[in-house]
């Protein structure tokens, strides 16, 4: 009997993406995952665990029942394309054009990913600061991007001029900015934006800004758009969307604000990525923008207690802390800890350390090794998250308890 054709000889070739092989999956979702399978208390994910906003998931509901359920327009439903205009008139007095600057896409995930694939080309460079969310890592790869990574550097997270000057050259296509910052909670200051904005102007660069967390300050600390920096206007990509301000982060609804020409091609990308985010929850967010100035206030306010309650909670079980001026995050170092190490050899201390606390002690958080490029930058540190219940704390608290230095 002769072989059947798919038993023919076969090829040698790589059978999966070399791109996708050069990354691992997330590790912050990989912390979720552990925790529920330690049944631990998960100050890992940054997802609120307390309910979202009712009048927003009312509109939800009504828009469903109005049967907005078919296909908004793919760069995002007109109602809500006007609201964001408005919304970043009145909080930056800009005003971009909803029919050519706005395009809205299936969470800022995929807003970054879609404005990075828009912009890249083989051998582009972007500058990122490290520690950086990690998403920006694999956004690089998959886009084709080269990242150069400076640093931030605690107390205050700033970045050395020198060091930031040194990563600009003529084949930096874009600087990734994250402020208020994920995972320092750094503010950054108009100053440093300027300081920035210069190298972009001087090196042809684009800078995509990702203010996810523009409405999380503490302290006074104001979040000011890179797009509203003299000059900037036409070099900047604003990455946001509804998950962090309303609390609906499994909604995926974000957008990208970019010059027109830039657009044209973020919404091409979007189309073929995604078509569209959920059109119902598209209506929904053109009421959310709408919400009184008081909704933002008791938003900033609940969580400068949330801040406060897990920076104590935290420095009581011996971490050391580093005060965040904005977004929902603690880094801590954890060099005074000793622990039982010797079960998890080939990894970075911060891991060890991540594994211990949620096997043995029952809370979750993130290694530090996850936000730098080089794991051994972050392993002497992880990463906490405080949009958290009362409840979530008053556990977290017990089980830190039984943690010793
Ligand atoms: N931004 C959140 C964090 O850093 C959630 C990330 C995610 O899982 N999409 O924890």
């Amino acid at each position: 009997m002769s072989a059947p054709e798919t038993n023919m000889p076969h090829v040698a070739r790589r059978m999966l993406s070399a791109k996708a092989e050069q990354f691992t999956e997330s590790v912050i979702r990989e912390m979720t995952r552990l925790a529920l399978r330690h049944k631990a208390v998960n100050l890992s994910q940054g997802f609120p665990d307390f309910p979202a906003p009712n009048e927003v998931k009312e509109a939800a509901r009504q828009a469903i029942a109005d049967d907005i359920n078919q296909y908004a327009i793919t760069w995002g439903a007109k109602a809500l394309r006007d609201a964001i205009v408005e919304k970043f008139r009145a909080t930056q007095g800009i005003t971009i054009d909803p029919e050519r600057e706005i395009t809205v896409c299936c969470g800022s995930t995929e807003a970054m990913m879609s404005s990075m694939m828009a912009i890249i080309n083989p051998g582009d460079e972007i500058v990122v600061f490290e520690p950086f969310y990690e998403n920006y890592g694999p956004d690089a790869i998959l886009s084709g991007a080269t990242p150069r990574f400076v640093k931030l550097r605690p107390l205050d997270w700033t970045y050395e001029e020198r060091e930031l000057a040194a990563a600009f050259g003529p084949h930096t296509k874009a600087i990734i900015l994250n402020t208020p910052n994920n995972p320092t909670g750094k503010v950054f200051a108009r100053g440093e934006l300027e300081f920035i904005r210069d190298l972009c102007l001087r090196w042809n660069s684009y800078c995509i800004t990702d203010e996810i967390y523009e409405h999380i300050l503490y302290d006074g600390a104001e979040h000011l758009t890179m797009a509203r920096i003299d000059g900037m206007r036409d070099h900047t990509i604003v990455i946001n969307g509804m998950s962090k301000t309303y609390s609906v982060t499994g909604w995926r609804v974000g957008w990208a604000i970019a010059p027109a020409q830039v657009t044209q091609e973020i919404r091409k990308v979007h189309d073929f990525l995604t078509v569209g985010a959920a059109a119902p929850l598209q209506q929904a967010g053109a009421l959310a923008l709408k919400l009184p100035q008081t909704y933002y206030d008791n938003l900033a306010a609940s969580y400068a207690q949330k801040r406060a309650r897990l920076l104590h909670i935290l420095e009581s079980s011996g971490f050391t802390v580093y005060k965040p001026r904005g977004a929902y995050y603690i880094m801590t170092d954890i060099s005074r800890f000793h622990f039982d190490e010797s079960k998890y050899p080939a990894e970075t201390r911060d891991v060890r350390f991540a594994k211990y606390l949620v096997e043995h002690i029952g809370v979750a958080c993130v290694p530090g090794s996850s936000f730098y490029n080089d794991p051994q930058d972050g392993a002497s540190q992880v990463r906490f998250t405080f949009c958290k219940k009362e409840e979530t704390f008053a556990a977290a608290e017990a089980r830190l308890a039984k943690l010793h230095l």
